[in-house]
């Protein structure tokens, strides 16, 4: 035998491969799948999505976080055509507002903190400032919170020079317009759009693997991999594969959502914003022809009538639509994949909308999938692999939702001092205990929330880090202090030079 003969691999025998995919559901997951695999694979995969207009899609994920600029562009998406289609506005982080006491307010901006200084991160040169007189909060060190504050936006600059470098930012969009040009980018690289319902799901006998959907209609959609995308019913990963699900109720007790859009206001805010309210908080999500409200709630601790009054009497404009109501549960499955289902979306799990995590999560499992693409044997390692990697997501973003919640000094409602009083999951206590002591982030590499994040929402919960790494210490005190008040200062200058978010989403759109 020949080395090249030893190192061909199995799968260049092409009757291994995944000839057809069918996708089972057609909101935003559905169609990101569907996009994605149709630019990934060219014409070589035949792709099948079967949705149903009857029973709608959930239609509510308007905000993103910056890891949509890799799907984006793994999809070659066009941004002015993407910004001009969707109603999109840009989102430069998430300002929390009486998250800690009625009244307070703090910013977890897309981007960086302060500048990278030689040596130790900056925020523990800040932290040893602050402990030697240095008079300016976290916040003085973040451009996109002053740019938030003061309506105005840039992209990000590659040179490093630049305070610009430290920009981050994503979107907000009209989630059914975004299905919409999805679907049209789709079905123009080739994938087939079916309309109807489920009626039924085979499986082989002896393998257990799907073979076919059948509508109600009496279609018979056969394929080799099946992506079930159809949101809370999770047919094919929980109906058919007996999937289960892991409840995180106990540590994030939100199942309600009522939600209504409102008319927008002369200038659109880069950001998104939550409002704490007793039982649960209330989002805002600013787009071009209106502003997307919702109030997350849980059921335990308010009515469903009660919190749409609430909704009600807080919005900025006039309700544009009837207030809609949503329920779910905190929690995932931890089998995500099984045989020759996998779930993307709702189907997979949901942690809810606080840090606009879930659109993310559909691409990061279209990512995983990318690379774990199975062949027609649906080797068992590749599930494993991918459930490992998506558990380990799911874990890590819980956490840090829980941390919102938790560190709450200064609420008072019964639902808010049961969030302060709850068991934590061991690895948020580690953490908060680390950062507590010695002002360190104990954050593993594949984490979706770096630093910058943590450090936003330790610091604005106001939890107090009582040390700082000692290569700080290497500087002396006035050199110190005299740099990082710098950086705020060049911020300071800087802000009111870029332009307002709607000139910049203007100049934006007009592009192309
Ligand atoms: P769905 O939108 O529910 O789509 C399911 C699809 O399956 C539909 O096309 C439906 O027709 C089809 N289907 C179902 N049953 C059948 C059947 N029997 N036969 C045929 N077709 C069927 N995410 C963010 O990233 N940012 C946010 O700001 C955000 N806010 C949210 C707020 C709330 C209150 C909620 C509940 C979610 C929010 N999300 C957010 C999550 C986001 O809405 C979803 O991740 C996203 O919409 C994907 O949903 P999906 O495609 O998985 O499911």
């Amino acid at each position: 035998m020949t080395a090249f003969s030893e190192a061909s691999p199995r799968g260049a025998e092409r009757g291994r491969r995944v000839r057809s995919v069918v996708i089972l559901g057609g909101g935003t997951a559905g169609w990101m799948t569907a996009t994605a695999l149709a630019r990934q694979f060219g014409g070589t995969l035949d792709i099948t999505l079967l949705e149903s207009e009857e029973i709608g899609t959930v239609g509510v994920g308007e905000a993103t976080i910056p890891t949509i600029h890799w799907f984006n562009q793994l999809i070659g998406l066009d941004e002015a055509a993407f910004l001009r289609e969707t109603k999109a506005s840009f989102k430069l982080g998430i300002e929390f507002v009486d998250w800690v006491r009625p009244g307070h307010r703090y910013f977890h901006p897309f981007g960086t903190f302060g500048v990278q200084f030689p040596g130790v991160a900056f925020h523990h040169r800040w932290m040893k400032a602050r402990a030697e007189g240095l008079d300016l909060p976290l916040s003085a060190f973040s451009l996109a919170d002053e740019l938030a504050q003061q309506g105005r936006f840039a992209t990000p600059a590659g040179d490093a020079r630049s305070i610009l470098s430290t920009l981050g930012y994503a979107y907000h969009f009209d989630a059914s317009l975004y299905a919409r040009h999805l679907r049209g980018i789709a079905e123009a690289g080739g994938v087939t759009r079916i309309e109807g319902k489920l009626q039924d799901v085979e499986r082989d006998g002896e393998s257990g693997l799907v073979t076919a959907l059948t509508t109600q209609r009496g279609e018979r959609l056969e394929g080799d991999l099946f992506v079930d995308c159809s949101g809370f019913r999770a047919l094919l990963i929980d109906g058919a594969m007996g999937g289960g699900f892991e409840d995180w109720s106990h540590w994030l007790p939100c199942d309600r959502a009522v939600a209504v859009p409102c008319a927008r206001l002369d200038d659109t805010t880069p950001f998104t914003r939550s409002t704490a309210r007793p039982a649960g908080w209330q989002w805002r999500i600013p787009l071009q022809h209106r502003i997307g409200n919702g109030h997350v709630f849980a059921s335990r601790f308010m009515g469903e009538d009660e919190a749409t009054a609430m909704l009600m009497a807080n919005l900025d404009g006039e309700a544009l639509a009837e207030p809609r109501a949503l329920r779910f549960t905190a929690g995932t499955r931890r089998k995500a994949w099984i045989g020759n289902v996998v779930a993307l979306g709702l189907s997979s799990g949901f942690l809810e909308p606080l840090e606009s995590t879930s659109i993310h999560l559909i691409q990061s499992g279209i990512a995983k999938l990318l690379t774990l693409f199975p062949d027609r044997d649906m080797d068992p390692m590749l599930a494993e692999r991918y459930n490992g990697l998506l558990n380990a997501d799911m874990d890590n973003i819980k956490d840090f939702l829980i941390l919102h919640y938790h560190a709450n000094p200064g609420r008072t409602e019964p639902f808010w001092v049961e969030r302060r009083e709850m068991e934590l999951p061991e690895s948020l206590v580690a953490r908060e205990e680390q950062y507590r002591r010695s002002g360190r982030l104990m954050l593993g590499g594949e984490e979706l929330f770096r630093d910058a994040s943590w450090l936003a929402v330790l610091n604005g919960q106001e939890i107090v880090a009582g040390d700082y790494n000692p290569l700080a210490d290497v500087l002396d005190s006035a050199t110190n202090i005299a740099q990082v008040r710098q950086v705020a200062e060049v911020i300071q200058r800087a802000a009111p030079t870029l332009p307002l978010h709607d000139a910049a989403l203007a100049a934006a759109m007009a592009q192309g």
